[in-house]
């Protein structure tokens, strides 16, 4: 192939200008009725066709067979005129300038002065094309507002560019004196299909998948499209293979995909770093990995929903089903999430393997959605096992905090373990007189906990204290089973002696030891709220009671 396929496929009419058929339409009609304007800004990502549309313009506004008559606003594309155009070549009536290498005052006033000179014949425009637009200084925009002001007869400026914003920060006087176009993204499905005609018309074949491969590379640009379908077919014989494409763009086929998900779905993170090792051996780009992973998941959070992810490879929507009834799309939201925080260290860092090998292994000890039925039956969490499962279940919250809100009650001050040691009011009776400051003390370390020792009736028993628990408070024997350690940490500090803690539970429920004292502080004025809440609300009780997770109150 001689001539490069971006290059000879590069639209020569507005007509051919894929996707953008509301911009093709204007300047056609803008055109044809002879009421183009002084000034225009096309806008919109890379390969899009915005420079191509501008030299579009400038051939259908010189063009040697416009036909004034009967005007349909196109150029003809073959006349000499269009062609130099198209080519880019030297020409009186058009100027192409890239603001990226000439953004100086003095190419400005160079400007301005040239624009004076107006087209090269009568009835002939001159077209100033000025590309990366948004790379002018302030100085540039100035003295292109004084020509836009007062625009010489026959000059047309289109600005093309990127990034919009930057033009409205340094020249929002001139954007309102320009015709602003946006150029849509040409989205994978329309690239492949572009790519499929280009192929036809060369008379070579291609996998459907191999060409989506190449439009989801090119990443909305038909130009980078062109040129990787170009670099593909000269890498090899035959019909273009999704499989070539992979290799000559450091692709990673599904496989590698399916394999760190599995080992997610799995929780084997010790399988990282065989994966790891495997990509590095293919010799793929990591970072290219990850952006295929975040495809891969956006794709499997879309599949629980029932939304269809375009321009998927087959095999791809294939993987993606066999993964889903393993990773809840909670799941698959947080470890985007996490991706998103990587992603750029991934593309930066001098060690992109251990950034990658840490991502996942974060995501296979993540916690999980979790069966809460299956908790408070006491069975091991249980990774979800899809739309079906019994209860609703809820994701685990990355911070262990419930509503309501987080706390803005002021902190006090732990007191080490809290208050003087006893010495040694080993009896039952001393161990309850002391009983309200170690619900006090525990409740400042974990509101859970307070709960749980409040509901608690304490005794010595040889030595040992015995917490005994009412048959319907097992929501906080087991609290304070989980943290018995901090229970008898404070015990023991407050008693002056290492003390061991028994739980007992289904006492007759005699009335909660903590209250004999009778102190109503706002403490556990509080604690009363957050219980009534937890009773009120069987899910926040059941959530807040199986994953330790602390109260916050607003108080
Ligand atoms: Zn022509």
């Amino acid at each position: 192939m001689s001539i490069a396929l971006a290059r000879r496929y590069r639209p020569r009419r507005f007509a051919d200008l894929l996707v953008q058929d509301h911009v093709a339409a204007a300047l056609r009609g803008a055109v044809a009725k002879n009421r183009v304007g002084h000034g225009y800004l096309l806008t919109g990502p890379r390969g899009v066709g915005k420079t191509t549309a501008a030299r579009i313009l400038a051939m259908a506004l010189n063009c040697e067979q416009r036909d004034f008559e009967h005007p349909t606003g196109e150029p003809c594309g073959e006349c000499a005129s269009c062609e130099r155009i198209w080519n880019g070549q030297a020409n009186l009536d058009v100027v192409e300038i890239d603001a990226a290498s000439n953004r100086g005052v003095d190419d400005a006033r160079d400007l301005r002065e040239r624009a004076m000179y107006a087209a090269s014949q009568d009835g002939h425009h001159k077209v100033y094309i000025v590309d990366e637009a948004h790379m002018l200084t302030r100085e540039a925009w100035n003295a292109l507002l004084k020509i836009l002001e007062e625009p010489p007869p026959g000059v047309v400026f289109v600005f093309a560019t990127t990034e919009p914003q930057k033009i409205f920060n340094t020249a929002a006087p001139v954007m309102s004196r320009l015709q602003r176009f946006d150029f849509r993204r040409i989205g994978p499905a329309a690239i492949q299909s572009r790519l499929r005609d280009v192929l036809t018309t060369e008379g070579l074949d291609a996998e459907d998948d191999a060409l989506l491969l190449i439009g989801r590379h090119a990443d909305g640009g038909m130009r980078d499209a062109l040129s990787v379908l170009d670099q593909c077919l000269s890498f090899g014989e035959g019909a273009l293979t999704a499989a070539r494409v992979r290799d000559v763009l450091g692709l990673v086929d599904d496989e590698a995909f399916g394999a760190v998900l599995m080992l997610v779905a799995d929780r084997q993170p010790g399988q990282v770093f065989a994966v790891l090792d495997q990509l590095m051996d293919s010799g793929a780009d990591l970072s290219e990995f990850a952006g295929g992973l975040a495809e891969v998941l956006r794709a499997l959070v879309m599949h629980h929903y029932g939304v269809a992810a375009d321009g998927l490879p087959e095999s791809t929507q294939a993987l993606i089903a066999a993964v889903a009834p393993r990773l809840a799309p909670e799941d698959a939201v947080r470890m985007l999430k996490l991706l998103a925080e990587s992603e750029n260290s991934i593309r930066r860092s001098a060690h992109p393997r251990l950034v990658l090998e840490t991502l996942i292994l974060r995501w296979a000890m993540m916690d999980r959605v979790v069966d809460l039925k299956a908790i408070l039956a006491g069975e091991a969490p249980q990774p979800w096992e899809g739309p079906s499962a019994p209860v609703a279940a809820r994701p685990i919250p990355e911070k262990r905090a419930v509503a309501p809100a987080p706390s803005a009650a002021p902190e006090t001050p732990r007191k080490g373990s809290g208050g003087p040691a006893y010495s040694v009011p080993a009896s039952t009776e001393g161990l309850q007189a002391i009983w309200s400051d170690v619900v006090e003390t525990a409740n400042r370390q974990s509101r859970l906990l307070g709960q749980a020792l409040e509901h608690a009736s304490p005794r010595m028993d040889e030595g040992k204290v015995v917490l005994a628990f009412g048959a319907d408070s097992g929501v906080f024997r087991e609290g304070a089973e989980r943290l018995l350690g901090t229970v008898e940490t404070i015990l023991s500090a407050r008693m002056g002696s290492t003390v061991t803690v028994i739980l007992e539970s289904g006492a007759t429920a005699p009335p909660p030891a903590a209250r004999k004292g009778g102190r109503m502080t706002e403490e556990t004025i509080r604690a009363d709220r957050l219980t009534e809440l937890r009773r009120k609300d069987p899910t926040l009780d059941a959530a807040a009671d199986a994953l330790d997770l602390e109260l916050l109150d607003e108080g």
